[in-house]
């Protein structure tokens, strides 16, 4: 054996190169450095710094699939390992620790392992299925023919709970295949034996995890002991078929989530309880802002009186910004012939989203999923010349798309919705200038709205793949290059994503950040090459050649529903003023108020003002309550010392009592709040 051979070259991230004996662990390079890291350390990345050939299997990405956790590793690939796996060759290697969130899935896969170990110990009668980590946690399929019950997982927990104090080592090893299939038999467990025959060959060795006597079919890597999974919650339970085939027998999974610390385990449910508060459905039904009617039917919205004065504002703001930025407003039909959708493609390619036909008398006849083909027709409607581009057509339009039954949720996946959608048509040379307006309006919508952060994203094709998009190469290249020198003139910070396109063309998505941090997908740009060729549509160019405009879909709020249940969720249902349906709660204090109260509501009311005068013969407390579970923005409360001075007490939403004004100075005030679309009160 040469000097070579048994010496190993670890090269770490910061580019040093460490000199160990072949065998040797991620852990001890760990501990070489310091004894912390060592401890800190939760899992190892490495790649092969010597790769014989160009790798085609992949280690990470499909990292919930049943491949990516029994099959074959792919041993010149990056990939995880456990702290103690001995390193036989020259690698790249990097420590994972907390800050690293693929480390956080190890935890919870390595949790996993835990809730099994726990449920073998208290029914040993348990089959296992498998147990991956998620991207909010881990789950455990199991099989036993009695269901488990709440009381269980609580028992289930606390035994988890002690598997984790036993600090038991997790243990990697090989075991031939046949006689693993064999011990998994005599233990009659189905789904193990299904999962060793489906990823694994014959004459293998399959790779197991072994902590106490618990053993998994696993390919890992997991956190060095059960002691590493430090917060760890079940959080609930499902029904599912093996193999999702309903004539097999029934498997019962339980969800659980495992973080780094107690502290991150409890922000994560204070979290999740925030979310469920601000539910749009929730709150929709205790503001009354809409509703969805069995009776109708699913997936379409009845906007209530609230809801509608909130839409009512967000379609004023929209069409007066689109008129002051120079669009054109259309107003076109709901249904249109099915001679249209062939045309357009749609009868084609996206007609299992579409409401199946309607029979006529004259043609068939089918509900719009979308406007553009309208828009088309507009603008078909009379030749156009260089000279009247751009054209920018605005509708709101009411648009009816197929979601199957029990996929619809609330406001957000509905079957009718109003997309704020425009359609720019322009000459090549316009394109650059139609996006950067395109951009700007995104923004101040968002702004407005109360939302400061987003994300953008520019999905172009992948110009491998050329017969899979409609339009030549020159109008790829010119588009991918305006929506580039566009979003770079705007000075904003964006992700490439090649292969994203639509087949028509490429398109800029922007998502906006809520408070909770979370992402929601409403306003795009989309370039279109297929629909105007396929409408053969024209202009006159400078050279009096006819020549093909490109076309622009546009929509900010996205879908209006939408974008309204995004609104909700990011206020909480507590409006900034201008959009509060209701502004201000009038509360006399007693009878006796009454005749000042009513005077005070017209002189609100004639400022513009919306505003509700509660004149039962209710408790004074009884009401402003009933307003503060309004979440109304103000509540005047108005005795005798207020109606002899013209002036009202002015309790604020989240701020409660803050005295007597002048009357006068709160319409003022009032006024000027709504005039800035201030989110302040
Ligand atoms: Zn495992
Ligand atoms: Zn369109």
């Amino acid at each position: 054996m040469s000097a070579s051979e048994i010496s190993i070259r670890v090269q770490l991230p910061d580019g040093t190169v460490k000199e160990l004996p072949a065998g040797s662990t991620p852990f001890d390079v760990a501990n070489g450095i310091s004894p912390r890291l060592a401890a800190a350390a939760v899992v190892a990345r490495i790649k092969p710094l010597h790769t014989a050939a160009p790798s085609t299997a992949t280690s990470d990405g499909d990292t919930h699939g049943e491949a990516a956790m029994y099959g074959a590793e792919d041993a010149q690939a990056e990939r995880l390992v456990d702290l103690n796996t001995p390193l036989s060759e020259d690698v790249a290697l990097q420590l994972l620790t907390e800050k690293d969130a693929d480390a956080l899935k190890v935890v919870r896969h390595s949790a996993a392992h835990v809730l099994a170990t726990a449920v073998l110990e208290l029914f040993p009668e348990t089959k296992l299925g498998h147990g991956p980590a998620t991207d909010s946690g881990f789950f455990y399929d199991f099989y036993r023919p009695t269901p488990f019950t709440p009381e269980d997982l609580k028992l289930i927990e606390g035994r988890m709970a002690e598997v984790i104090a036993r600090d038991q080592k997790f243990v990697h090893e090989w075991e031939p295949r046949e006689q693993g299939l064999a011990r998994f038999k005599t233990e009659n467990d189905f789904m193990k034996m299904h999962f060793i025959e489906r990823f694994t060959k014959p004459g293998e060795d399959i790779s197991l995890y072994r902590n106490g006597a618990f053993v998994d079919f696993c390919r890992g890597p997991h956190v060095p002991s059960t002691g590493r999974v430090k917060a760890v919650k079940l959080t609930n339970l499902a029904g599912a078929y093996w193999l999702g085939d309903e004539k097999n027998p029934q498997l019962q999974r339980v969800y659980g989530t495992a973080f780094f610390s107690k502290k991150d385990l409890d922000e994560h449910f204070a979290h999740l309880e925030e979310i469920a508060k601000r539910d749009h459905r929730v709150l929709g039904k205790q503001l009354d802002l809409f509703s969805i009617q069995e009776l109708a039917g699913a997936g379409l919205i009845f906007w209530h009186p609230k809801g509608a004065m909130i839409r009512k504002i967000m379609e004023d703001w929209m069409r007066e910004e689109c008129i002051r930025r120079g669009y054109d407003l259309v107003y076109t039909p709901h249904v249109a012939r099915v001679d249209l959708w062939k045309t357009s493609g749609h009868e084609g390619f996206y007609s299992q989203n579409m409401f199946t036909p309607m029979e006529l008398d004259d043609a068939d006849y089918r509900m719009k999923p979308m406007n553009c083909p309208f828009h088309i027709l507009i603008y078909k409607n009379t030749p156009k010349s260089y000279r009247d581009l751009p054209v920018r057509l605005a509708e709101l339009g009411n648009v009816y798309r197929y979601e199957r039954s029990g996929t619809m949720h609330g406001l957000l996946r509905v079957r009718g919705f109003t997309q704020d959608d425009a359609h720019i048509f322009c000459t090549p040379e316009q394109i650059e200038d139609e996006v950067v307006a395109c951009i700007d309006f995104a923004q101040a919508t968002l702004k407005t709205f109360g939302f400061a952060d987003f994300k953008v994203e520019l999905s172009t094709w992948d110009p491998k793949d050329r017969q899979s998009y409609a339009g030549s190469d020159d109008k790829w290249e010119l588009a991918i290059a305006s929506l580039d020198s566009a979003l770079k003139r705007k000075n904003i910070p964006y992700k490439t994503i090649p292969g994203e396109a639509a087949f028509y063309g490429p398109k800029i998505d922007i998502k906006l950040v809520d408070v909770l941090g979370r992402l929601w997908q409403l306003s795009t740009v989309q370039f279109d090459f297929n629909l105007p060729a396929r409408f053969e549509l024209e202009y006159v160019g400078e050279d009096g050649e006819r020549h093909q405009p490109v076309m622009v879909h546009r929509a900010l709020f996205g879908s209006v529903e939408r974008f309204f249940g995004v609104l909700i969720e990011h206020y909480a249902g507590a409006f900034p003023l201008w959009l509060a349906p209701l502004q201000i709660g009038l509360v006399p204090i007693s009878e006796r108020h009454l005749d000042y109260a009513k005077k005070v509501q017209q002189q609100l009311q004639n400022a513009g003002l919306r505003v509700e005068l509660d004149s039962r013969n209710e408790k004074m407390n009884a009401k402003i309550r009933d307003f503060t579970m309004q979440k109304v923005p103000y509540v005047l409360v108005m005795g005798d010392k207020e109606s002899e001075a013209s002036a009202v007490s002015v309790r604020t939403r989240g701020r409660g009592d803050q005295g007597s004004q002048p009357l006068n100075d709160f319409i003022a005030k009032s006024l000027k709040l709504v005039e800035e679309k201030s989110t302040d009160l």
